[in-house]
């Protein structure tokens, strides 16, 4: 089931929320499986780092960048084609630290979303 999500989730360009994979799994022949079934998995991936949850899509997406859990994730989402594309925050990650440590937060995870279009719509839009 962990590898079938993970598959699922690499081969789709937008995020999918864990009933989209249901229906993903039920179209390709096999059981439908149970919610807490794919929710299990999404947590395993989640936290192996193969994996990232949306927020503010409730959607999770596929990682295959090898960078450390404390790194800072930047999500780039477009808000035409649905799109959600991972951009490295290196550069940001030690003031985003330093932020959470003013405030004398212990940070779990360092996730940025930044809403917009992306450069295919872009690129659409000026023709
Ligand atoms: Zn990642
Ligand atoms: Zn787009």
């Amino acid at each position: 089931m962990r590898a079938r999500v993970l598959e699922i989730l690499a081969a789709s360009p937008q995020p999918l929320g864990a009933y989209d994979l249901i229906e993903h799994i039920a179209e390709k022949g096999a059981r439908r499986p149970a919610p807490i079934t794919v929710y299990r998995a999404l947590d395993f991936l989640l936290g192996q780092g193969l994996a990232h949850k949306i927020e503010s899509r409730n959607a999770f997406v596929a990682c295959d960048h090898a960078h450390g859990h404390a790194d800072v994730v930047v999500f780039l989402l477009c808000g035409r084609c649905g799109a959600a594309v991972e951009a490295s925050g290196a550069e940001i990650g030690g003031l985003l630290a330093d932020v959470a440590a003013k405030a004398g937060f212990s940070a779990r995870g360092q996730f940025v979303e930044i809403a917009g279009e992306c450069a295919a719509c872009r690129r659409a839009t000026a023709l």
